[in-house]
């Protein structure tokens, strides 16, 4: 199988596993107790805290680990705006934002808050003088570093010094983009920031929400005081040293890394647009991540592509939802105003660190043959 789907989740790399199972096997006492064993497990926590901060520029005191990208959103998004709600019971988000924001939002309009729209532009990037225009009772507003989808990378530095002047704070999803671009928490100048460990190496169920010193936050997880009390319950020992190794593994071979995925990604749309002059690359004229292409071939509907590539071997993913037969186009292609006839035809293709040219070269091999049947069952209206 060829594994083309690393914006979805990426293999666990084997010194972050080896790092893991010690710490499952060594690790047994409680990080909070004060005798020698426990205080071990401290050192531990701390030194993968160390990491977490190197990895994006911020101090380890900023770091909150948490169960993975999901609850970070969560934890700044609904944790901020709860915590500033004496100012504005008032969000923003963008329209390019992952479920995972979108969820914390949703959470958020049922305890009586409101939602704003940041709209984004056809080349897939948000416009961040919209912050500009937002009701002055706005306390957080959500942009993301790198789209999960196209992965346009979105001008986070300039929305976080707009929100500033209007006195809001900025949550930047950065999942996607930690370990394939720099992420530089400081430089980025946003209050809160969130990875997760699974697309970077590291194991599923563990991430990290960065906090600026004195960002309002209130926790979701409250009776303990762990993670100087912002985030409560014992800490996931092995998840954290496992996410802690990942992302010195990331921060070391960042360049290299980013090097390699272009390479492949430029050679694979190279390779699709000469075989496909009409392939459509989303966001292709914006800054992306170096690994992801979303691409639309016209006329080959996503599910019928997918599942004839998934038969040849080629694992990659739908930019649109596939349901019962039923293709709906991905919301952030509709916020990009992709034609639907084109947005249902939309795969994302996601190149990782243990992908080889070979493996491009295979998958483009598969596209020329699963193409034009996938073209033929589309005109047909046939099953997926
Ligand atoms: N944010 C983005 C941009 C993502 O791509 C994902 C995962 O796909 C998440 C958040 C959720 O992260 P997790 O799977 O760790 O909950």
């Amino acid at each position: 199988m060829i594994y083309l789907d690393h914006n979805a989740s990426t293999p666990v790399r084997p010194e972050v596993a080896e790092a893991m199972r010690a710490a499952v096997a060594g690790l047994g006492a409680n990080p909070s107790s004060l005798h020698r064993e426990g205080q071990r497990v401290r050192a531990a926590v701390e030194q993968a805290r160390g990491q977490v901060a190197a990895l994006v520029n911020a101090k380890p005191s900023e770091v909150v680990f948490t169960s993975g990208g999901t609850e970070g959103d969560h934890l700044a998004l609904v944790g901020g705006a709860w915590a500033l709600r004496a100012r504005g019971r008032r969000v923003a988000t963008s329209t390019i934002e992952h479920h995972a924001v979108q969820g914390a939002a949703s959470w958020l309009r049922e305890l009586d808050f409101a939602e704003e729209h940041l709209d984004c532009g056809p080349a897939g990037y948000v416009d961040p003088t919209a912050i500009d225009d937002l009701p002055p009772d706005t306390t957080v507003v959500s942009l993301m570093l790198a789209n999960n989808e196209t992965g346009v990378v979105q001008p986070v530095a300039e929305a976080a010094h707009r929100a500033h002047e209007l006195g809001m704070r900025l949550h930047c999803d950065a999942v996607q983009a930690a370990g394939k671009i720099p992420v530089d928490f400081a430089r980025l100048g946003v209050d809160y920031l969130v990875i997760s460990a699974h697309k970077l190496g590291g194991p599923k169920g563990i991430g990290a929400l960065i906090v600026r010193e004195g960002a309002p936050l209130s926790p979701l997880f409250r009776g303990s005081g762990h993670e100087r009390g912002r985030r409560g319950g014992t800490e996931n020992v092995p998840g954290i040293v496992a996410l802690g190794a990942a992302a010195a593994l990331a921060a070391r071979e960042l360049a290299a890394t980013s090097a390699h995925l272009r390479a492949l990604r430029d050679r694979f749309e190279a390779g699709l647009r000469a075989a496909f002059p009409d392939a459509v690359v989303h966001g292709s004229q914006a800054p992306r991540l170096p690994n992801t292409t979303n691409v639309s071939i016209p006329g080959a509907r996503a599910d019928h592509l997918l599942m004839a590539l998934d038969a040849r071997g080629i694992e990659v993913s739908a930019g649109a939802a596939c349901a019962s037969g039923a293709v709906e186009p991905s919301p952030v292609l509709t916020a990009m105003q992709v034609p639907r006839e084109l947005a249902v035809c939309a795969l994302r293709i996601s190149c990782g660190r243990p992908t080889t040219t070979a493996e491009v070269d295979a998958a483009l091999a598969a596209f020329a043959e699963c193409v034009p049947r996938a073209r033929a069952l589309t005109m047909a209206g046939g099953p997926a």
